[in-house]
């Protein structure tokens, strides 16, 4: 299937899609992105991941290049024209492109807008639900603004391909504390022993998921208790669960982490049901 992207305001076949070498997402990471679920051709809590968007171009200075109207279309149409009914689309918005110099561009120059969508294998990611995934730990050596959802992602390139030459599928980052902050591209979650579902707080140092937003309405909704608090590797270590969300993911059971085995080694039952119950609490557009 031909595919095809969104840039700038022209949609183009993949192999005419480009921006510029001096492009300041190039070559600064000075750009944000989303990614939202696409299932039976509809965006999955597309507003939560617009406010998202806002909020994160908003700390860096970058203009919306459209209205948010706009953008939903711009949305819809890349989807359609990839003809994506069980998939992703992908947003990006980076300051533009100038002169290389590390200080914003005077005057400001227009941002450049991507997005683009690929479809998903749906038995795919059921069956590795089914199974749960493998994480490794890694030190967490990213900047101290994380909740900006920036394209700036080396670490997260890095400490995921540490993972797979590990034979493992995903890294939780780990700071100096043994605290655990988040997977290499979701949040982690744990059922302690006792039964507490717990997710680390949101502030700077971790991505505010949506998934994690709508898993928390989720567990709230069914009258179950949540902690949102750090917690450790020993916990996970002896936890009853283990889970990590995002949108492409939802929730994805844990059933190893540095080789301990979680639980009885298979997804439990409180991922299980989060995960089946998910839509119940998503928004579909
Ligand atoms: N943390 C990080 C570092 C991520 O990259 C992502 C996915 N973009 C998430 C958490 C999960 O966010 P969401 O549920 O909005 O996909």
């Amino acid at each position: 299937m031909s595919r095809y992207a969104y840039v700038n305001g022209r949609y183009l076949p993949f192999r005419e899609a480009k921006v510029h070498v001096e492009d300041r997402g190039y070559q600064f990471a000075d750009g944000v992105y989303e990614v939202c679920e696409v299932r039976g051709g509809r965006l999955i809590d597309e507003r939560r991941h617009i406010e998202r968007l806002k909020r994160s171009l908003g700390e860096l200075r970058i203009p919306l290049p459209m209205s948010v109207k706009a953008l939903g279309v711009v949305l819809r149409e890349v989807v359609a024209r990839n003809r994506i009914g069980y998939g992703l689309v992908y947003l990006q918005i980076t300051r533009g492109v100038a002169r290389r110099d590390h200080a914003f561009p005077s005057p400001p120059v227009a941002p450049t807008m991507v997005v683009t969508a690929r479809p998903l294998n749906l038995k795919r990611n059921e069956a590795l639900a089914a199974a749960g995934i493998a994480v490794i730990s890694v030190a967490d050596n990213r900047w101290g603004r994380v909740d900006i959802k920036s394209v700036g992602l080396l670490p997260n390139v890095l400490a995921r391909q540490a993972a797979i030459e590990q034979g493992a599928r995903d890294a939780w980052f780990v700071d100096k504390d043994g605290v655990v902050m988040e997977a290499s591209s979701a949040n982690a979650w744990i059922v302690t022993a006792e039964g507490a579902l717990v997710t680390r707080h949101a502030d700077h140092a971790i991505l505010r998921g949506i998934t994690r937003a709508v898993v928390v309405d989720a567990v709230k909704g069914q009258g179950l208790s949540i902690e949102e608090r750090a917690f450790t590797l020993q916990e996970a270590f002896a936890a009853r669960e283990a889970f990590i969300t995002s949108a492409t993911q939802l929730v994805l059971p844990v059933v190893k982490v540095d080789g301990h085995v979680i639980g009885d080694g298979k997804p439990g039952p409180v991922a299980t049901a989060l995960r089946r119950e998910f839509y119940r609490y998503a928004e579909t557009g």
